[in-house]
């Protein structure tokens, strides 16, 4: 069954200031929420939708638990009716999910989100680095974040981790140790967004006299892949990696530097199966010089694996000297090797 958000972008509404990297105007190219509109947005991604299908209701874009209580119950309600009253001939909407900051997860929250079927809170931890959150301006320590995350644990709500990869001072060891500690902690589900530098942000300011430097797009790939195996690892699903393709993410007068591939995701998780791959070939004690291999990998991963412009293939024989990769997908989790004689492979695809 396909699984969709509608998202209600509520852009900033309920942030107590605007964080140095953030513009969500540039991010989802809302800029005014209203529940009447999103009653209206609800309805219109609806109908696109047939019987067959599911959907959560996301509001996503702001602190959805810092807008004032009475506005959180009027957008809680109006989701909350199309879970309740599931039209006929209608997707079904199986939930409701925001985004919020750590330290806007309270008592009286954690109460009024349980009155509601909501399926997921998804908390802005960004780092769990305390210098890199400062360096941030979130205004928030790691230790708030993962007291939030227990409060929702405890309540049985489950959480979602939001971790960014190169904020101000942060280093891939201290993003790999967040990602470690939101496995930690019981994240159900996760999303990798490296940064990327939007102008009117502070952020920018700081791009242009010198005191930051975005990373550029390999080491966000990198270093996103290092971070991606920690959750692939913990079988913790990763929803989302890198920011949504848009207009203002590829105009240059708007993102002004970091990673701004619209495929990132597909970036990283190539490089990660890319990895693997190298793991696996130099583990499996090939003789170097003239071997053809077959590498088995996952389901539906092929393309990712040879990599974009067949960079992955090309970086591979080159560093282990292959006469032949042969290609077979299969049930693996990860990338696995084996070593053929023949020219054939072993009923492997040929990607010479
Ligand atoms: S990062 Fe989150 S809390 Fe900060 S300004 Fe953006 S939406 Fe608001």
């Amino acid at each position: 069954m396909t699984h969709h958000n509608i998202p209600v972008f509520i852009p900033h509404y309920g942030c107590p200031f605007r964080c140095v990297f953030c513009d969500q105007k540039a991010i989802t190219g809302q800029s005014r929420m209203t529940p009447e509109i999103a009653k209206k947005e609800i309805q219109d991604c609806l109908s696109t939708m047939g019987p067959g299908e599911e959907a959560e209701i996301a509001f996503f874009g702001g602190t959805f638990t810092g807008l004032p209580a009475d506005l959180q119950t009027a957008y809680l309600d109006l989701a909350a009716e199309y879970v309740r009253d599931p039209e006929p001939d209608r997707a079904r909407v199986t939930g409701i999910r925001m985004s919020t900051r750590p330290d806007f997860i309270t008592g009286e929250v954690i109460r009024r989100l349980s009155r509601y079927p909501v399926s997921a809170v998804e908390l802005g931890i960004q780092s769990l680095d305390d210098r890199v959150l400062d360096a941030s301006g979130r205004g928030h320590s790691a230790r708030r974040s993962l007291e939030a995350a227990g409060q929702l644990m405890e309540a049985g709500i489950p959480w979602v981790a939001q971790l960014m990869v190169g904020l101000p001072g942060s280093t891939p060891e201290s993003e790999i140790q967040s990602a470690q500690t939101v496995c930690d902690q019981g994240a159900s589900a996760a999303r990798i967004y490296p940064v990327v530098v939007f102008a009117g942000t502070e952020l920018a300011e700081r791009m242009r006299d010198g005191e930051y430097t975005p990373l550029s797009e390999d080491e966000a790939v990198t270093r996103g892949a290092s971070m991606l195996r920690i959750f692939r690892d913990r079988h913790v699903p990763v929803l989302r990696i890198g920011l949504c393709a848009s207009e203002q993410l590829t105009d240059p007068a708007s993102a002004l530097g970091g990673p701004n591939h619209p495929a990132l995701g597909d970036l990283i998780r190539s490089r990660l199966l890319y990895e693997e791959a190298e793991d696996a070939i130099r583990s499996s004690g090939i003789p170097e010089g003239d071997s053809s291999i077959t590498l088995d990998v996952p389901w539906g991963t092929l393309s990712l694996c040879i990599g974009q412009n067949r960079r992955n293939l090309k970086d591979l024989k080159r560093k282990f000297a292959l006469k032949h990769i042969y290609f077979r997908e299969c049930g693996t989790e990860t990338v696995t090797v084996s070593v053929q004689d023949s020219r054939t492979g072993n009923g492997g695809q040929p990607c010479t």
